[in-house]
């Protein structure tokens, strides 16, 4: 399933106003989530990479909503994983913009 013009124009509407959070109350992304976790059989994915097993609880969007939106509907896109990785991949996310604060002294390093 793919985005229409119209859907998209909202979408990039709430990314603008930081309104995402109705994008993931939206009944076709409610739909697209259970299809990525019916695929991927309810399991983490990038568990199953380390060899690991644990059941997924969230969808993940590959390529964020925010820089591709035009993908927020794609199954391609869409990775199911576990509440912990979850968190990791944000948390690195999040590390990774802290790091590039125009703040950090570059001399001292
Ligand atoms: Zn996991
Ligand atoms: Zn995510």
């Amino acid at each position: 399933m793919t985005i229409t013009q119209e859907q998209l124009r909202w979408l990039e509407g709430l990314i603008r106003q930081d309104k995402l959070v109705k994008f993931y109350q939206w009944c076709e992304w409610r739909k697209m989530r259970l299809e990525a976790l019916e695929r991927d059989h309810y399991e983490c994915q990038i568990c199953k990479r380390k060899g690991r097993y644990r059941r997924a609880q969230n969808v993940h969007h590959i390529k964020e909503v925010k820089s591709r939106p035009d993908l927020a509907l794609t199954l391609d896109n869409l990775e199911s994983v576990c509440i912990k990785c979850h968190n990791e991949i944000h948390g690195k996310e999040y590390n990774l913009k802290n790091k590039q604060k125009p703040f950090v002294n570059v001399e001292r390093w």
